[in-house]
């Protein structure tokens, strides 16, 4: 019988830079650490296995904010139901994205530099040491021809990274055959994961990037829970024997079109009903080195 994992990966990282300082910021890290607070008890209560992509940027500014001790308390690394990974520092990016034309990109040694810098915040600031990246805004392919950067996630001892976020058009990223978890073998990296995200980066959920993006056409709820468990239903026809579907969220958009965490309870329930197994992006990573 066909098996089918879900991986929730959530992406924590606003405010950050310039957005990071002032009492506007002050305020929204407050409403976020509780929001945070409350669904990761929810998640908590349910056993519900997670990865947390942590901005290096947003912790040190979290940190200095709230305290060390109640973002430890916060992103616990010794409950076993967290998968904690890095965001890079700084959010930026290596490559044009079409649908964002004004955001400028740096060098691949700059961003190499940032990954390590967000490596070693997440130490500092949590004690620990990531596996994995969730790479800023993502692409419409693996980094299969940015040697620099794969280079320097395998030098940090990683074993898995997700960058292949999107379709070319959109936010969408397609769940298909291809788009399934894989190796870097073909660039020499046969113990490096590549895990393609699927379905929409929520963040279309909001107000603010319909208008920019969907004619400012919004999603009920209805539409958001049809949305990811139409995602199981087409990943229960295709014909690998374990088929993967992989999350990418933000907190900071479920505040707003998700406030009282119905939608992802609902979501999740039905992932369960229909014997899916919940795994972190850790997990696959393993799962996939495993079977190679
Ligand atoms: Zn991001």
């Amino acid at each position: 019988m066909q098996k089918i994992n879900l991986s929730l990966g959530f992406y924590e990282e606003r405010p950050w830079g310039k957005w990071a300082g002032g009492m506007e910021a002050d305020k929204f890290r407050k409403r976020y650490f509780d929001f945070m607070s409350s669904f990761l008890e929810i998640l908590d209560k349910e056993e519900v296995p997670r990865t947390l992509f942590i901005l290096g940027d947003y912790l040190n500014n979290f940190i200095g904010d709230a305290g060390e001790n109640a973002v430890k308390e916060l992103y616990a690394t010794n409950n076993k139901l967290n998968d904690i990974q890095q965001h890079s520092y700084s959010h930026d990016i290596i490559r044009k994205i079409e649908i964002r034309p004004e955001k400028e990109i740096v060098s691949e040694d700059v961003f190499a530099d940032d990954i390590a810098r967000g490596h070693f915040t997440l130490k500092w600031g949590l004690g620990i040491n990531c596996n994995g990246i969730g790479v800023p805004l993502g692409y419409d392919s693996d980094l299969g021809n940015h040697a620099r950067v794969l280079s320097q996630i395998r030098h940090l001892g990683y074993n898995f990274v997700s960058p292949n976020l999107r379709s070319k058009e959109s936010l969408e990223a397609h769940l298909t055959a291809e788009r399934q978890p894989h190796t870097y073998s073909d660039a020499d990296y046969p113990n490096l994961v590549e895990i393609p995200p699927h379905g929409w980066q929520d963040v279309i959920f909001t107000k603010k990037k319909a208008e920019h993006q969907l004619n400012g056409r919004l999603h009920t709820p209805d539409e958001i829970i049809s949305h990811y468990t139409g995602l199981f239903e087409k990943a229960s026809k295709m014909k690998q024997d374990t088929a993967y579907v992989s999350l990418c969220l933000h907190p900071w958009a479920m505040m707003e079109y998700d406030p009282q965490h119905d939608i992802w309870k609902t979501i999740i329930g039905n992932a369960r009903k229909q014997g899916i197994e919940l795994v972190t992006y850790s997990d696959i990573a393993n799962k996939v080195l495993r079977q190679e």
